[in-house]
C-alpha cells in the first residue's frame, strides 16, 4: 500500500484526463475507465481494457474501489452484511436489506465514530477517518454489483456520525441523487444523526430534502446526556426545536430513533414525557429493540414490553412503530462486524 499514489476514483472528469494524459490513453479508453469506476469495479476486472493497460494503471495508481473483506448472509431474511476494506486498511460495514418496496442500503459515513454513545458498538472500536463521498457511494456500487441488485433506498445509519463528516456526506447525497450517479431521489434517503444541531441547521439550507432521523433514546436531558455525550453540548430542548423547524420547512416527518433498553428507558415516565414533548409535532417514533453490545450492560426488553410501550405512545397521540430486526442471525447491528474484525 502506497498512500502517495493518486486514487483515480477521487478525481473529477477533468482531473482524470489531465492525470492520464502522459499515458497517452485515447478518449474512448478514458470513458471505458470512467464507466467501470462508476460501477465500483477494480482495475483488474475492467474486461474491455487491454491487460497491459490495466497492469500499468494498477502500478501507477491507487485503486479506490472497495474490497470485500467479509460477508454474511442472513438465513432468515436474506439481509447481507458486508465488511469492506478501504485502500488504506480501514474497515467499514454496510448492510443490504430487501423490503417489499425494493432494496435498501445502510451505509457507513466514517471508519469509526467519535460520538461515544454508551450503547453503541462503534464507540468502542476506535476512529479511523472520514469517508470520502465516493467511498460512501462505493459501498452501494459494490453491493449492487455483488448481489446483482439495484438499491433504491439509502439510509446513512451505518458506522459513523454523518453530520461529523458534513461536506463529504452532502457531496455523496448530491452525487447519489444525480441521474448520472445512482439516480436515487432525496425522498428515498435518510440521514440519521445523534443530534449535531449546527449540522442540521446547515442541512436545512442545502435544499436536499432527505428524511431526518434523530437518535433520541431518552426524553430526559440528563439521562440522554449520560447515554450520549454529545447531548451535553447540544441539549434536548434545542434539538427538538430545530427538528420542528426542519419538518415544517421540508413538510416531512422527522423520525426519532429510540433504542428500547430494558429497565432503563422503557418506563411509564419515559412514555409520558415523550408524549408531552412530541405530541402535535410532525414526527414518528421508531422503537428499536436494543442490540445488546458486549460491555455495555444493556439488555433488550421483552417484545411484549416494547409493544406495550409503543401502544402507550400511540394512545398518547404519537405515531410509533417497532423496527423490524433485519438479519439478526448475522448481527446486522451497527458496527459489530467491524468491531469483531478489529479485535
Ligand atoms: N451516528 C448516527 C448514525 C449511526 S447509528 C446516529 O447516531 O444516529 C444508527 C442508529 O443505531 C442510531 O439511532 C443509533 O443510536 C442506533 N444504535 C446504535 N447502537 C445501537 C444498539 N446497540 N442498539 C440499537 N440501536 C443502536
Amino acid at each position: 500500500m502506497d498512500i502517495r499514489r493518486i486514487n483515480l476514483n477521487e478525481l473529477s472528469p477533468e482531473e482524470l484526463r489531465k492525470e492520464l494524459s502522459p499515458m497517452g490513453l485515447r478518449e474512448f479508453r478514458v470513458r471505458q475507465l470512467e464507466k467501470w469506476m462508476a460501477l465500483g469495479v477494480p482495475f483488474g476486472q475492467m474486461t474491455d481494457i487491454p491487460s497491459a493497460m490495466r497492469a500499468e494503471l494498477s502500478e501507477k495508481y491507487l485503486d479506490g474501489s472497495l474490497k470485500t473483506a467479509g460477508k454474511l448472509v442472513s438465513a432468515v431474511d436474506g439481509t447481507v452484511k458486508y465488511l469492506f476494506d478501504l485502500h488504506d486498511g480501514n474497515l467499514i460495514e454496510s448492510v443490504l436489506m430487501k423490503y417489499k418496496y425494493g432494496y435498501s442500503a445502510c451505509v457507513s459515513t466514517q471508519a469509526g465514530c467519535r460520538m461515544g454513545c454508551t450503547f453503541c458498538a462503534s464507540a468502542g472500536a476506535g476512529f479511523g477517518r472520514d469517508l470520502t463521498a465516493r467511498e460512501i457511494s462505493g459501498q452501494i456500487k459494490a453491493m449492487n454489483r455483488d448481489a446483482g441488485v439495484n438499491v433504491g433506498h439509502v439510509v446513512l445509519m451505518g458506522v459513523g456520525e454523518p453530520l461529523d463528516n458534513y461536506d463529504n456526506v452532502v457531496a455523496f447525497m448530491r452525487e447519489a441523487h444525480s441521474p448520472e450517479g445512482l439516480n436515487i431521489s432525496y425522498r428515498k434517503m435518510s440521514l440519521s444523526t445523534c443530534g449535531l444541531i449546527p449540522g442540521i441547521e446547515k442541512l436545512m439550507a442545502e435544499d436536499i430534502p432527505v428524511t431526518l432521523s434523530v437518535s433520541l433514546h431518552s426524553p430526559f436531558q440528563d439521562e440522554r446526556a449520560r447515554m450520549m455525550p454529545v447531548a451535553r453540548k447540544y441539549r434536548l430542548d434545542k434539538l427538538l426545536e430545530i427538528c420542528n423547524i426542519y419538518s415544517s420547512r421540508t413538510g416531512r416527518r422527522v423520525t426519532y430513533e429510540y433504542a428500547v433498553i430494558s429497565g432503563v428507558n422503557d418506563t411509564d415516565a419515559h412514555a409520558a414525557e415523550l408524549i408531552r414533548l412530541l405530541r402535535g409535532t410532525l414526527c414518528h417514533v421508531n422503537l428499536i429493540p436494543v442490540n445488546p453490545v458486549e460491555g455495555t450492560g444493556y439488555s433488550r426488553a421483552r417484545r411484549e414490553k416494547i409493544d406495550s410501550f409503543r401502544q402507550r405512545l400511540e394512545d398518547g397521540g404519537l405515531a410509533a412503530t417497532v423496527r423490524r430486526a433485519m438479519g439478526r442471525d448475522i448481527e446486522a447491528a451497527c458496527g459489530q462486524l467491524r468491531r469483531q474484525a478489529m479485535e
